[in-house]
C-alpha cells in the first residue's frame, strides 16, 4: 500500500518528465491526483446501432470489420487506412489517418466496439479516427462513463485517468470526515465510494452524487474552519480598553454623527470590552460615512495606549484617508503617519522606524503596512478599508503583526450572504443603513453616442457654475482594435478639441505614486474641472464638489463596480448626476444599466451582479480573496454551502472541537484548506 502523501514518481510510467507535466498541474502527490477530479464527463455507454448513428454526434457502436484494412500512403508523414465495418443494420466506412495502430489490430471478421462520431456531409457516411477496443477487452474508451481532465501539454487524458486509476488501486482515499449520522442526514455517498465515483462513475447519476458529495465535503471543511476560528478566537484574550470616552472626539467632528454611526461605534466599543479580539465587518453603502466610524475606533484605541494600522487598497485612498484624519485626530494629541509602496526607500525606512518605535500611533497605509518589514510597537487594532477582496487569510496575516489585535474590516460592497460567508464567515457584521442627512440620490441616465453634443454642453454647464467632474473610461491607452474610449487618447481630446478653456486632469493606475497623489490633491482643491480617469477613483475618493460623473463604454464595468463608481459624486450638497455612455446594443446589457440607473440600493445591484457575473467576477479578477476550492464551483454551488455550514454546525455539536481522533482528522484538512486559500493571495 502507498500513502497519499507519496510523490507521483512511485507510479509505474510516471519519471521525471510525467511529474514535470503534472506538477503544472500542482499535482505532486497521490493525493492530488486522486483529487484531481474531471472537469466533465463523456456518456459512452449508450450503445447504438450503426444507423442510429447522427452525424456529428459520438456515439458507441459495437460493429464487425467486414474487409482487410488497406493503407495508402498519400505523402510524406501522412499515412490513410481504410476499413469497412458493419453491423446487422448497416455498412460504415471508417478512415485513420496515422494509424499504424488500426491497421494492424483490426482483423477482418472481428467484432470491436467503436466510438466516435460519423461525418455527415454525404450519403455514404463515413467516419474517421474512431477509437475502438475489441469486444472481450476490459472498458476503457468505450461502454464506461470517460472522465475528461483538465490537462497540460504533453498530458492526455488517457494517461491522466489511467495515472489517476493506478493512485486510486494503490492508496486509500482521504479518509472519511463526515460521520455516518450526518452522511445520511444530507444524503452524502460515504468518501470512499465518491473519490471512486468521481473518476470511474458507472452511471452519469453516480458522477452527479460523487461530484455533490465532494462539494459538499469543501463547504463543510471550510465551515467548520470557520467556526475553529470563531472559537479559538474566543479563547484568546486582550486587554479590556478601559477607557472608551470619546467626548473630545465627537467634539471636533464638523458635524453630527448618523445614528447608524453611533450605533455602529458602540458595538465597537463593547467589543473593546469583551476581552477579546474583535473581529467585525462593517458594511455601508457607499457615503454611508464608514471612515468616521473608523477614526472613533482608533481614537479609542490609542487612547487606551495602542497603535492602530488601517489598510487601503490603493494609494490614492490610503493618501486621502491621511489627509483626512491627520487634519481630524492631530488636534487631538494622535500622531498619525502614512506608509505606502512608493514612498522613498528612506522614507518608508524612517516611518517603519516611528512605528517599530511606537512614535507613530495611527498608520495609514497600502499593503506595505503588512509587509514582514514593518513591525509595530504595540498594535492593537487592525483596519481595513473598501477591502471585500481580501480574504480570511489575509486577515490573519494581518492580526499576526500584533498580539492579537482587533479587527474593523469595513466594506461598501454589500455581499450577498452565501458569498459573505465565504469571505467574513469569522466575523461579526455590523451595517449602517443610514446616509448622512442632506444627501441627494444621483440621477443616472443611459445614453447612446448621439448624445454626445448633450454630454459635453452637461459638463460645460457644471464647470460654469463651478462644480467638477469625472469622466471615466474602460482603458488606458488605446489598443487596436479596441473602440473603447482611452482615458490617456480622451482627456487629450477634450483638452484639446472639445474643452481648450477649461482644465482637463488625467488619472490612471499605470502613473507614478507621487504623480497620482498630485493630480488627485489638485482635483481636490479645485484646480481641474473635469478629471478622466480609469477605475483607480473607484473606491473612497471623496471630492464633494464634483457633482457629474461620466463613465464611458460603461457595459463594460460590473454593476457593482458602476456603483462604487457612481459614489464619487453626490457627496456635497449639490445636485449630482451620473451618465452612463455604451455603444452596446445586446438587450440583456441596456437592461441590466437601466436597472442601476434606477436604483441606488447597493445590495440590489450586488444581488443582480452576482447572479450575472458569478463571484470571481464581481470581486475582480485580482486578488479575489475566495478561498480556492477543488470541486466547488462557487457560481453554482453556493446552495451546497449553506446546507454544509449546516452540517458543520451539527458536527461541531455532536463531537465538540476536542482532540477525538475525528476533530484532528477534520483540523487537518482545514489546515490544507486555508493553506491553499493564502496560496491564492498574494
Ligand atoms: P464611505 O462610507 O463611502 O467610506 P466616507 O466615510 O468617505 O463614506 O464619508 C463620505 C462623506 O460624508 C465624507 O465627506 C464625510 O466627511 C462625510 N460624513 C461622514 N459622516 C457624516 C455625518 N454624520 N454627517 C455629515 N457628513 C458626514
Ligand atoms: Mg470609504
Amino acid at each position: 500500500m502507498a500513502r497519499l502523501t507519496d510523490p507521483v514518481t512511485i507510479l509505474k510510467g510516471v519519471g521525471a518528465a510525467r511529474a514535470k507535466q503534472f506538477a503544472v498541474l500542482n499535482i505532486f502527490t497521490l493525493e492530488d491526483l486522486i483529487c484531481h477530479f474531471p472537469r466533465g464527463y463523456e456518456d459512452r455507454n449508450q450503445l447504438v446501432t450503426i444507423r442510429q448513428l447522427q452525424p456529428g454526434v459520438s456515439a458507441c457502436f459495437r460493429a464487425m470489420v467486414a474487409n482487410t484494412p488497406r493503407t495508402a500512403h498519400i505523402r510524406k508523414g501522412l499515412d490513410m487506412t481504410k476499413v469497412q465495418v458493419a453491423d446487422t443494420t448497416g455498412r460504415l466506412n471508417l478512415t485513420f489517418f496515422n494509424a499504424k495502430y488500426a491497421a494492424e489490430q483490426l482483423q477482418y471478421g472481428k467484432e470491436y466496439f467503436f466510438y466516435g462520431a460519423v461525418n455527415g456531409d454525404y450519403a455514404g457516411y463515413d467516419m474517421t479516427n474512431p477509437v475502438f477496443e475489441a469486444v472481450d477487452a476490459p472498458p476503457a474508451v468505450t461502454r464506461r462513463i470517460l472522465p475528461v481532465y483538465p490537462l497540460t501539454a504533453g498530458l492526455s487524458n488517457a494517461v491522466m485517468g489511467k495515472t489517476i486509476r493506478q493512485a486510486l488501486e494503490l492508496c486509500p482515499v482521504p479518509q472519511e470526515i463526515i460521520p455516518e449520522e450526518i452522511r445520511r442526514k444530507y444524503d452524502i455517498l460515504p468518501a470512499e465510494r465518491a473519490y471512486t465515483a468521481i473518476h470511474e462513475p458507472q452511471t452519469m447519476q453516480e458522477a452527479e452524487s460523487a461530484k455533490r458529495r465532494l462539494i459538499f465535503e469543501e463547504f463543510f471543511v471550510f465551515s467548520a474552519g470557520l467556526s475553529l476560528m470563531r472559537a479559538a478566537r474566543a479563547e484568546v484574550s486582550c486587554e479590556i480598553y478601559r477607557d472608551t470616552e470619546l467626548s473630545a472626539f465627537y467634539e471636533a467632528l464638523p458635524f453630527q454623527l448618523t445614528g447608524a454611526q453611533t450605533k455602529v461605534i458602540g458595538q465597537i466599543l463593547a467589543d473593546f470590552q469583551k476581552g477579546t479580539p474583535m473581529n467585525r465587518l462593517v458594511q455601508g453603502d457607499v457615503g454611508s460615512g464608514k471612515t468616521m466610524v473608523a477614526a472613533a475606533a482608533a481614537f479609542c484605541a490609542v487612547r487606551n495606549g495602542y497603535q492602530v494600522g488601517l489598510m487601503a487598497p490603493t494609494e490614492i485612498l490610503a493618501e486621502q484617508h491621511f489627509k483626512s484624519l491627520e487634519r481630524l485626530l492631530t488636534p487631538l494629541g494622535i500622531r498619525v503617519g502614512l506608509l505606502t509602496g512608493s514612498m522613498t526607500p528612506k522614507n518608508k525606512a524612517l516611518i517603519r522606524q516611528q512605528i517599530a518605535q511606537g512614535e507613530l500611533d495611527f498608520i495609514i497605509g497600502t499593503h506595505a503596512l503588512v509587509s514582514d518589514q514593518t513591525k509595530f510597537a504595540k498594535l492593537g487594532l487592525v483596519i481595513t478599508d473598501e477591502q471585500h477582496r481580501f480574504g480570511v487569510g489575509q486577515r490573519s496575516a494581518l492580526s499576526a503583526k500584533g498580539d492579537a489585535p482587533h479587527l474593523l474590516v469595513m466594506s461598501a460592497t454589500p455581499i450577498p450572504r452565501t458569498l459573505a460567508l465565504l469571505l467574513y464567515g469569522d466575523l461579526d457584521v455590523s451595517i449602517l443603513d443610514e446616509l448622512p442627512p442632506g444627501r441627494q440620490s444621483v440621477d443616472s441616465f443611459l445614453v447612446g453616442e448621439s448624445y454626445r453634443p448633450r454630454i459635453n454642453a452637461f459638463i460645460r454647464k457644471q464647470a460654469e457654475q463651478g462644480h467638477q467632474c469625472y469622466v471615466v473610461c474602460p482603458a488606458v491607452e488605446q489598443t487596436d482594435g479596441m473602440s473603447l474610449k482611452a482615458a490617456t487618447e480622451w482627456a487629450q481630446t477634450l483638452q484639446d478639441v472639445v474643452f481648450p478653456d477649461l482644465k482637463i486632469a488625467l488619472l490612471h493606475g499605470q502613473m507614478k505614486g507621487a504623480e497620482k497623489e498630485t493630480v488627485m490633491a489638485s482635483f481636490a482643491r479645485g484646480e481641474a474641472d473635469v478629471l478622466v480617469a480609469t477605475t483607480v477613483i473607484e473606491v473612497g475618493v471623496d471630492v464633494p464638489n464634483a457633482t457629474l460623473m461620466v463613465i464611458e463604454d460603461a457595459d463594460r464595468f460590473g454593476l457593482s463596480q458602476l456603483h462604487q463608481l457612481r459614489g464619487r459624486v453626490g457627496r456635497g450638497s449639490a445636485k449630482s448626476y451620473c451618465i452612463l455612455t455604451t455603444h452596446n446594443r445586446n438587450e440583456q446589457t441596456i437592461a441590466r444599466l437601466k436597472a442601476l440607473c434606477k436604483t441606488t440600493d447597493g445590495f440590489a445591484i450586488a444581488q443582480e451582479d452576482l447572479k450575472l457575473r458569478g463571484p470571481g467576477d464581481f470581486f475582480g479578477s485580482r486578488q479575489s480573496g475566495l478561498p480556492a476550492f477543488r470541486v466547488a464551483s462557487l457560481g453554482t454551488d453556493l446552495q451546497t454551502l449553506t446546507t454544509a455550514q449546516q452540517a458543520s454546525k451539527d458536527w461541531i455539536e455532536a463531537y465538540g472541537i476536542s482532540d477525538s481522533p475525528e476533530a484532528s482528522a477534520l483540523r487537518q484538512r482545514i489546515g490544507v484548506l486555508f493553506d491553499r486559500c493564502m496560496g491564492t493571495m498574494n
